[in-house]
C-alpha cells in the first residue's frame, strides 16, 4: 500500500463549535499514536473504541471518553490517526488539543485533514470538495447530491469522459503516424462517430454540473418593482411556506433584506430591494444605490406589478433600467384584487402573494429558470469550478471537432485540443493541480475537517 508520508502531525476539534453531548479531537500524522497514546493509555487494536481516562503530559486526568485509532493507511488521512471521544465540553476539548500539542502535534490549518487525505490518494480533488459541501448544505436535496459526489460520482463521469477523451487522442495520434499523405477525416465515419459521442457525453456532463453547482450554490433572485406592488408580501409568501428553514444571514445591511428559503429543495436566496422610485431623499437615494448593487449580482429579477395597473409606462422604464443581461421574470400580484383583468402576458405570472395563489406555479418557474425541472434531483453536487473546467473541455473538444473535420484538417492542432480538454478534466478530479489552487480549497474549509 501507499507510504506513510512524513509529515508532521497535527491535531484539532473535529466535532462542531460549542457544547455538545460528544466532542472529538482527531490526531493524524506519523506521531499520532504516540500521542494518543499518553493521553489515553494503552492504545485499543486497529478500530475498535475503548474507554479510557484522557490525561494531559504531568498525568492530570481532563476527561474520559472512547479512543479510536486508525492505523495508516486505513483511516481518513491515509495517515495514523488518533480520535479522541469525550464530553462534548469546550473547555475540556481545548485541554486535549493542547495537551497534543504538548507531545509534540501542532493545532492544524482549516481543510487539513481532507488536503492530507487528498494528497494521500485516499480522495480526489472533486471527493475533498463534496466533504466540505456535505457539511454546508442548505437543503436535503443538495446534502444528497454532496454525497453522491463524494462517493464518487462526479469523479466516475470524468474519468469515463476522460477515457473517452485518451482514446479519441490516441486514435489521432496513431493516424498521424501511420499515414504519409493527408488523411480525410471527414471520411471517417468511426472517428466522427466518437466526435460525437464524446461531445455529447461532455454536453450532458456539464449540463448535469450545473444542475449540481445550482443546488449548491443556490440561485439569488431579487425582487424588485414599484413601492407597494407587494415585493415583500411575496418575499413574506415564500418564506412563510418553509419557515423553519428561513434564516437571516448576518451581518446584511437592513434596507436590503437577504431571505435564504428552500424552494422544493431549490436554495433561493432572495432579496428584497427597496421600491425603485425617483428620490431627493439622500438616505432613500442609498437604498436605491444598494438596491442596484443587489441587482447586479442577483441571476433573476422578479419584476412585481400590480395586476390592476398591468405593466405601466413607469414600469416599463425601470424593467430598461435594469442591469443588461440580467433575466427578468414579470409577475403580476394582487390578482385577488383584479379578478377581470386580461391574462398576463406569455412568460409573465398572475398571482396573489396576499392569498398563496399562483405561488406554486412561481416556485415551479424559479426551478425552471434556475436549470432544474421540478421534482428531478440532481445526481451530485458541483462547484463553479468544475462548471468552469467542464466548459474548458467543452471548447477544446469543439476546436479539435473543427480542426478535424473541416478541409485541410489540422489533426497535430487537434491533438493538441483533446490534450487541453483532459488537462481541464484533470483539474476537477486534481490529478492537475497547482498549490495554489489546493490552498485555496482547504483553506475554505473548516478546521477539522
Ligand atoms: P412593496 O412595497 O412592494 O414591498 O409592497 P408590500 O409588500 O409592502 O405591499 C404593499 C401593500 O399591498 C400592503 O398593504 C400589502 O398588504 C398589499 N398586498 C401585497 N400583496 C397583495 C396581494 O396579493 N393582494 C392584496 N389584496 N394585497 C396585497
Ligand atoms: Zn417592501
Amino acid at each position: 500500500m501507499s507510504e506513510i508520508p512524513r509529515t508532521d502531525t497535527i491535531v484539532a476539534i473535529a466535532s462542531a463549535a460549542g457544547r455538545g453531548g460528544v466532542g472529538v479531537v482527531r490526531i493524524s500524522g506519523v506521531d499520532a499514536a504516540r500521542i494518543g497514546g499518553r493521553i489515553a493509555g494503552l492504545l485499543p487494536p486497529a478500530r475498535h473504541a475503548a474507554l479510557r481516562d484522557f490525561r494531559d503530559a504531568s498525568g492530570t486526568t481532563i476527561d474520559s471518553g472512547l479512543v479510536l485509532h486508525f492505523p495508516a493507511p486505513n483511516s481518513f488521512t491515509g495517515e495514523h490517526v488518533v480520535e479522541l471521544q469525550g464530553h462534548g465540553s469546550p473547555v475540556a476539548l481545548d485541554l486535549l488539543v493542547r495537551a497534543a500539542c504538548a507531545l509534540g502535534a501542532r493545532p492544524a490549518r482549516a481543510g487539513e485533514f481532507s488536503e492530507r487525505a487528498f494528497l494521500n490518494g485516499r480522495l480526489d480533488l472533486a471527493q475533498a470538495e463534496a466533504i466540505a459541501d456535505l457539511i454546508e448544505a442548505s437543503t436535503v436535496e443538495a446534502a444528497r447530491a454532496a454525497q453522491r459526489s463524494l462517493e464518487g460520482e462526479l469523479s466516475k463521469r470524468v474519468h469515463a469522459l476522460a477515457e473517452q477523451l485518451i482514446e479519441l487522442r490516441m486514435y489521432v495520434e496513431g493516424a498521424l503516424d501511420f499515414s504519409d499523405e493527408d488523411v480525410d477525416w471527414l471520411a471517417d465515419q468511426a472517428l466522427v462517430k466518437k466526435l460525437q459521442t464524446v461531445q455529447q457525453d461532455l454536453a450532458q456532463l456539464l449540463m448535469q454540473a450545473e444542475q449540481g453547482r445550482r443546488l449548491r450554490d443556490g440561485f439569488t433572485v431579487a425582487l424588485t418593482g414599484r413601492p407597494n406592488v407587494g415585493k415583500s408580501t411575496l418575499l413574506n409568501r415564500l418564506a412563510g411556506a418553509e419557515v423553519a428553514i428561513v434564516t437571516d444571514i448576518a451581518g446584511t445591511t437592513r434596507d436590503v433584506l437577504r431571505e435564504n428559503l428552500n424552494l422544493r429543495g431549490l436554495p433561493v436566496t432572495l432579496v428584497d430591494t427597496a421600491g425603485l422610485r425617483e428620490s431627493g431623499d439622500a438616505i432613500e437615494r442609498e437604498g436605491m444605490r444598494r438596491a442596484r448593487v443587489a441587482l447586479a449580482q442577483a441571476e433573476l429579477a422578479l419584476f412585481v406589478v400590480d395586476a390592476r395597473e398591468r405593466l405601466t409606462a413607469e414600469d416599463r422604464r425601470l424593467i430598461a433600467e435594469l442591469p443588461s443581461g440580467l433575466p427578468v421574470l414579470i409577475v403580476h400580484n394582487k390578482i385577488d384584487l383584479a379578478p377581470a383583468a386580461a391574462p398576463a402576458a406569455a412568460g409573465e405570472l398572475c398571482l396573489s402573494a396576499a392569498n398563496g395563489d399562483g405561488i406554486d406555479a412561481l416556485i415551479t418557474e424559479l426551478h425552471r429558470r434556475a436549470g432544474l425541472q421540478s421534482g428531478e434531483t440532481s445526481l451530485f453536487s458541483a462547484r463553479t469550478r468544475h462548471v468552469d473546467a467542464l466548459q474548458t473541455a467543452n471548447v477544446r473538444l469543439a476546436a479539435a471537432a473543427e480542426r478535424l473535420l473541416r478541409s485541410g484538417a489540422l489533426p497535430e492542432l487537434a491533438a493538441e485540443e483533446l490534450k487541453d480538454a483532459l488537462v481541464a478534466l484533470g483539474e476537477i478530479t486534481g490529478e492537475f493541480s497547482s498549490e495554489d489552487l489546493l490552498g485555496r480549497i482547504f483553506a475554505n474549509f473548516c478546521i477539522g475537517k
